[in-house]
């Protein structure tokens, strides 16, 4: 066992890599043969880590073939994020709430045909709230337009999320990580548009003081 060793790992917390202390450290060998003859070792390494920026402990396992410093297999508990639930994913409401859940588990764990597929699911969802029914989801996002939920730009986006979600449902495309991240930056903006940002508007009005009427000048 060795422990007291320092790495730079990315913390899901801080969101960035950091400097991370080795809690508890176990390796096992496993011999790699060859016609009878053991010609090197598969090293296995179980690792725990805590973040020196904010104490968040995770869990590290990899395997590389002896010295070979090249890792063959790595992988971490919680799994590393590429993205962070908003912290207004609660004032979503139920349905969008656990659909939104289930897109950022896929996210986490790097799956991203069910991100694409999700993320579709939550645009019908927002459209079946605020303007009803619609035949498609081009008619879905011209009324969301029209009602003046989004801008005509972002409908534009929206349509191009659609399209990469029903390409996915339809013909099995699995966007790249980029791609993914530009779909959720479209459907994080509809949300807090139709969303949050009302709710923060009412927030803040409540809260901002009236202006007093002006007292009408004595003649
Ligand atoms: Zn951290």
């Amino acid at each position: 066992m060795t422990k007291n060793k320092t790495r730079r790992l990315f913390c899901n917390n801080c969101l960035f890599l950091t400097s991370h202390d080795c809690l508890y450290c176990l390796t096992d060998s496993e011999p790699v043969m060859s016609r009878g003859q053991r010609v090197d070792d598969w090293l296995h390494y179980w690792e725990v880590y805590k973040c020196r920026g904010c104490g968040s402990v995770s869990f590290r396992y990899y395997l590389s073939l002896g010295g070979d410093p090249d890792i063959a297999t790595e992988e971490y508990y919680p799994p590393r994020i590429a993205r962070k639930t908003p912290a207004w994913a609660d004032d979503m409401p139920g349905e969008i709430q656990s659909y939104l859940t289930q897109v950022y588990a896929a996210l986490h764990a790097n799956s991203r045909w069910l991100v694409s597929c999700g993320v579709r699911s939550i645009v019908d969802s927002v459209i079946r709230d605020k303007v009803g029914d619609q035949n498609s989801f081009k008619d879905g996002i011209a009324e969301l337009v029209g009602e003046g939920f989004i801008g005509k730009k972002e409908g534009d986006h929206l349509a191009v999320a659609i399209d990469a979600g029903s390409a996915s449902i339809h013909r099995g495309y699995t966007p790249s990580e980029k791609e993914t991240n530009k779909v959720m930056d479209i459907v994080e903006h509809l949300l807090q548009a139709t969303y949050s940002l009302d709710a923060a508007a009412k927030i803040v009005k409540a809260h901002t003081p009236t202006r007093k009427k002006r007292e009408p000048k004595k003649k």
